[in-house]
């Protein structure tokens, strides 16, 4: 799935207000807000028609925080037309209410219920096929895809109208769907292979070759990183794995970032901070037979669960861990994410360094710094500062002043990709531990790391491809 990021419409200060709440559980929405009332948003818009439509036609899931009645005026002209059908919601503006309007097969209730548990209210689903049959029948676990879901709607009105369905093959997770099930049905649920064709009046499952019926399961484990936050960010392998997930794994603020799921996915989501207890856990789900994904921010290998997930099989002698199918998947590390926003100051050699000593002594760190410094290499520093390391960033930054002028610059990336994202450019000789906190990534040039003013406002920082003199 490479979904496009959800759209929140507001046309007011209130719908504003209600639109940031949401994002803060969906972070990968923008929010677009009518210019004249709802100044603040991410993208301004002046026509509120053209705009809904514009998004719709792109595929793009739209959460009109308006009244259910302008939406729906406002795309009846193009409904149409043949094409995607994205989700589409209203919102009351005051967060009370959430309402599924289109793209039931698209996706609209599970995303209606993901912004109801954001607002703590109840969604309000009304297709009664989804009600009286449950949502198993158009969300098959993974192993097996619809492979005509345009058929989907037609085929649900018709059981609803009182026809009867006969089930060829096996398909379990249909036994608690409540469907007419009847052998004599005119209606008929296939389980076939992926070559096979859909017939007239029938839903036809294909199997995928994870569900290989005849012997147990292979599990996986597959440790992604989500990139620095934006959805448009997490490489389309890993949105793939999100979808086929059954477990998933993380630090809850990271599950959240990377939903919103099924209702049959399973969310571990947990703030222990054990990370090999955390690894163990995912080794034992999978080797199960589990389709499991373990969560990171950025990327999975730099300071985060991957290095431990490998670690745990390396330490373990149980062969059904060894056997388990271990894929690591690579995302954009907070340090390309913000050097990327102010130009390219990583542009030649450098190194990333935790400042963390939790799990390393502080005495190493500092001789890291000093020897980095030393070789002018750019430097890019994770874990800055925290409640619980309040000297060893004033620390860090003494080392860095014996090496470097006061005028390197120094680049301050804070939540980048996420909400309320800031980025600033100092010297080095400014730098003071109150401008960081653990949300931001520093960046700190070689000797050579440049910077100068943007037309837009702002600067550029750069850090040459050349060394030495100028080619
Ligand atoms: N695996 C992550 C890093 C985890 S360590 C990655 O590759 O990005 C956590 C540290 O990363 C934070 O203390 C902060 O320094 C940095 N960080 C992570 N996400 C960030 C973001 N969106 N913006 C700025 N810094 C971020």
């Amino acid at each position: 799935m490479t979904a496009p990021a959800p759209i929140l419409i507001v046309l007011s200060a209130l719908g504003l207000e209600t639109a940031r709440k949401i994002k803060a559980g969906l972070p990968q929405a923008i929010i677009h807000g009518l210019a004249s009332r709802a100044a603040g948003a991410d993208e301004p818009f002046d026509d509120f028609g053209a705009t809904v439509r514009g998004k719709y036609r792109e595929g793009h899931p739209i959460v009109a925080l308006c009244a259910a009645g302008i939406t729906i005026r406002a795309l009846a002209p193009i409904l149409g037309e043949k094409g995607a059908e994205p989700p589409v919601l209203a919102v009351a503006d005051d967060g009370s209410a959430v309402v599924p309007l289109l793209g039931g097969t698209t996706g609209v209730n599970p995303l209606a219920r993901t912004i109801a548990s954001i607002l703590g209210i109840a969604p309000a689903i009304t297709t009664s096929g989804e009600l009286r049959f449950g949502t198993c029948l158009l969300n098959p676990p993974p192993g097996y895809v619809l492979k005509n879901p345009e058929d989907a709607k037609t085929f649900i009105a018709d059981m609803l109208a009182g026809k009867k369905v006969r089930i060829e093959g096996d398909a379990p997770w249909l036994a608690d769907a409540r469907l007419p099930v009847d052998d004599e049905g005119e209606l008929r649920i296939r389980i076939g292979s992926d070559d096979a064709a859909p017939g007239e009046a029938e839903l036809l499952f294909v199997t995928t070759p994870e569900a290989a019926p005849a012997s147990p399961r292979r599990g996986r484990l597959v440790v992604v990183g989500l990139g620095p936050g934006d959805r448009d960010y997490m490489i389309p392998a890993v949105q793939q794995e999100l979808q086929r997930a059954e477990d998933v794994l993380g630090y809850e603020t990271y599950v959240r970032m990377a939903g919103p799921f099924r209702p049959d996915q399973r969310l571990h989501m947990t703030d222990n901070r054990e990370e090999m207890q955390r690894a163990r856990h995912a080794f034992e789900l999978a080797a199960g037979g589990r389709s499991v994904v373990m969560i990171s921010s950025g990327d999975p290998g730099i300071f985060a669960m991957a290095a431990a997930v490998i670690e745990a099989l390396h330490e373990s002698a149980d062969p059904a861990w060894h056997e388990i199918e271990l894929v690591v998947l690579p995302g954009v590390s907070a340090a390309m994410a913000a050097a990327s926003r102010s130009g390219a100051p990583l542009g030649h050699d450098f190194c990333i360094l935790s400042l963390s000593d939790n799990l390393k002594p502080w005495e190493i760190i500092e001789k890291r710094i000093a020897l980095a410094a030393e070789a002018d290499l750019a430097m890019a520093f994770y874990n800055p500062i925290s409640k619980h390391r309040p000297w060893q960033l004033p620390r860090a930054i003494e080392i860095l002043r014996q090496h470097r002028s006061p005028a390197t610059p120094v680049v301050l990336g804070r939540d980048i990709g996420r909400p309320g994202e800031a980025l600033t450019t100092i010297a080095l000789g400014e730098l003071t531990p109150e401008q960081v906190d653990m949300r931001t990534v520093i960046i700190v040039g070689s000797s050579l790391t440049q910077r100068f003013p943007r037309a837009a406002g702002g600067e550029w920082v750069y850090t040459p491809r050349w060394y030495g003199a100028k080619p």
